[in-house]
């Protein structure tokens, strides 16, 4: 069974404060109220680095597959 969900996840460069590594981590897609979209790092993700919290990580680079 392989049906695409609507929402994919992407993986991004997102540069963790902690340990100041740039780490793969997942991101999503936040609406803003101003229409601009504006990805967030999916909440609940470790640095495997350092093992903080990427919540408030800064994302680098997005990987974008076609
Ligand atoms: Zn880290």
């Amino acid at each position: 069974m392989s049906h695409p969900k609507p929402s994919l996840p992407e993986i991004a460069k997102v540069y963790c404060p902690m340990c100041t590594h740039t780490v793969d981590a997942r991101i999503q897609p936040a609406p803003q109220p101003s229409g601009v979209q504006r990805p967030i790092v999916t909440p609940g993700q470790k640095c495997p680095h350092c093992s903080a919290s990427l919540d408030a990580g800064y994302i680098f680079r997005i990987n974008r597959a076609a």
